[in-house]
This record gives structure tokens, sequence and C-alpha cells, in this order.
């Protein structure tokens, strides 16, 4: 079977190169120059636009709905009925419905697919797979998703893998923030930050902000990138269209954005999303800085 990868960004790169070990694998990037590189080194095939419509299984992974929806406007009129389309892109569950109406018309299938698990995650070939469609044809992407998919789970009719995604990293957004606002006030308090996480991360409070993220780019100054505090802003947002469809009261949710959007303009939508916690240290007039590095931590005192 012949499968094309659209977007070779942090996540779609090395999937598309986990799906070559497999699968005869073409690549399309919109800069042309980052698929033949990938075809260098995953032993891929970098194709023209043109010939995409002659795969058997389309791929995307793109910042946002809207550049998926584009590229399925585009590309129409080339694809065949059968054709299968996964979207790995974290994107609205309204306009992915759109675009697989679009897709239909053409006798081509449709799943969202958004993931979980971050670059590590997709370069180890273990992400969490969220799908929304219809159920045979989840089992037929499944062989596919099963090539890198550590948990893949159908959890709804189209949209819903968007909806589930957004609404998981409104948690991990929130989580991010509220541990910021937190350890900066132990901070204040005198407290070393590095002692507090390790007495939350066995307590209830713990998240993969305090597990992961802190320990690894906050406390040592890191912050690298591997996910913008744009795209995150952009997940946000989704998560709180999915309340307002839903006519849910979110309060919460609603700052969460609006603090997020106000971020990515102060710091840039480019930044890691863990530099967030910048701007609460910028208000703060302080940081949280430490280092897990000595074995000794975890035993002493
Ligand atoms: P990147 O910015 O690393 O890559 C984006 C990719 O999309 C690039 O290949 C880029 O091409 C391409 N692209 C951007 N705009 C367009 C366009 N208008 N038309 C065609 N191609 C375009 O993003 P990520 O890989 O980080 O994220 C991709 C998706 O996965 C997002 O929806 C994100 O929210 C989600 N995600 C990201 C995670 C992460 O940890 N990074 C984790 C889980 C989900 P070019 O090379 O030309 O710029």
């Amino acid at each position: 079977m012949r499968v094309a990868f659209l977007g070779l960004g942090a996540m779609g790169a090395p999937l598309a190169g986990h799906l070559a070990r497999h699968y005869e694998t073409w690549v399309w990037n919109r800069t042309p120059s980052k698929a033949e590189s990938h075809a260098q080194q995953y032993g891929t095939r970098a194709v023209s636009f043109e010939e995409l419509g002659e795969a058997q299984v389309l791929l995307t992974c793109l910042p946002t709905s809207v550049d998926v929806d584009a590229i399925a406007r585009q590309l129409l009129s080339s694809l065949r009925p059968g054709t299968l389309w996964i979207d790995h892109t974290s994107g609205e569950p309204e306009l992915a419905r759109a675009t697989a109406r679009l897709l239909a018309e053409r006798g081509v299938d449709y799943l969202d697919a958004p993931l979980s698990g971050g670059v590590a995650g997709a370069q180890q070939g273990r992400v969490t797979v969220m799908v929304g469609g219809a159920p045979e044809v989840v089992e037929r992407a499944r062989p596919i998703l099963q090539v890198y998919a550590a948990h893949l789970f159908h959890v709804g009719p189209l949209g819903s893998g968007h909806a589930v995604k957004a609404i998981n990293n409104a948690l991990l957004a929130a989580n991010l923030w509220l541990l910021g606002e937190g350890l900066l006030a132990l901070v204040g308090q005198g407290i070393d930050p590095l002692r507090a996480l390790q007495a939350i991360n066995v307590s209830s409070g713990r998240s993969n902000a305090s597990e992961n993220l802190f320990p690894e780019r906050v406390l040592n100054r890191s912050f690298p990138l591997t996910f913008t505090l744009g795209l995150l802003d952009k997940d946000v947002r989704i998560a709180r269209s999915v309340t307002q469809r839903s006519g849910t009261p979110a309060p919460v949710l609603g700052l969460i954005q609006e603090f997020y959007t106000l971020a990515s303009r102060e710091l840039g939508r480019e930044v890691d999303h863990s530099a967030v916690v910048q701007l609460l240290e910028r208000w703060a007039g302080r940081e949280i800085r430490g280092s897990f590095e000595d074995p000794s931590e975890g035993s002493r005192g």
C-alpha cells in the first residue's frame, strides 16, 4: 500500500519516518527541501503536489484545520474514490466535518486523528491517537495508526477526536499556568521550588506540567522549542469553542484562553509553550529556578 504524508514538521517528520518502515511512503512538504532531506534520511520518496492523488492513504499533520481544508480543496479533483484521509492536525471539529463532507463527495473517507505525546512520543513511535469518524473507517486506518500509536482511542463520530484533543490541551494549558502561579508564590515565601515539585509529584496535584515540563524545561531555564505557544493558544481557543457550542458554562477556561492569547502576544507565538511561565515571572518579579541533577535531592531531609 502507498501512503503519503503531508506536513513534515516537528510531529509529522518522525511519524512519516516510522511509516516508511512498513509502507511505501511518499512525503510532501510546503517547503520542498524538507521533503527531500526526509527522503534521504528515512528512505521515503519526495513527491510533487500533483502526484499526491495517486496515494491510497493521505495523512496530514499541519498547524490548523484551515490549512488542511485548503489542501483538501486544492487536491480534490485529483483524489480517487476509496482514498483514506487521516488528519493528525490538532484541529477544529466543525471545520473538519465540513472538510469530511467535501471529501465524501469524491468518495474519500476522512478521520480526525489528533495526537498527544509530543515530539519525544513521535520520535519513539509512542503517541496517543484520539480518532473521530465512522467505525468501519477507523478499522481501515487501525493498522497504519498502530505503527506509531502507543494508545489508540476511537472517541466518537467525526470531529470527536479534535474535541477531545482540545479539552486535553486546555488541561495542559491550565496546569502549566496554575503551577507557575503556585510555584512563584512558594518561591516568594522562600521555599525551594525543586523541593515543592518533589512533594507535589507524589501528591494529588501532580500533572504532566509538574512531572515533566517544569523539571525538564522551566527549572533549568532551557525552554526547548518542541511545541509552540501559538499552537497551544490555538488549542485552548478550540476548547473554548467546544464548550460554547455545547452551551456549557466554562468561565475558568475562558480566563485561561485570555491569558494564553495575552502571553502569545507578549512573548511571541514561536516560543516553546513552557515559556508561558516567563510572563508570570515578569509579573511576579522573580523566577522559578532549580536543578534536578543532584541525586541526593530525592532523599534529603
Ligand atoms: P510545525 O510547525 O513543526 O510543522 C508544521 C508543518 O505544517 C510544517 O511541515 C509546515 O511546512 C506545514 N505547514 C504550515 N502551514 C502550512 C500551510 N498553510 N500549508 C501547507 N503546509 C503548511 O508543527 P507541529 O508538527 O509542532 O504541529 C503540527 C500539528 O500537530 C499542530 O496542529 C499541533 O497543534 C499538533 N501537535 C503538536 C505537538 C508538538 O509537540 N509539537 C504535539 C501534539 C500535537 P513548512 O516546513 O513549509 O513550514
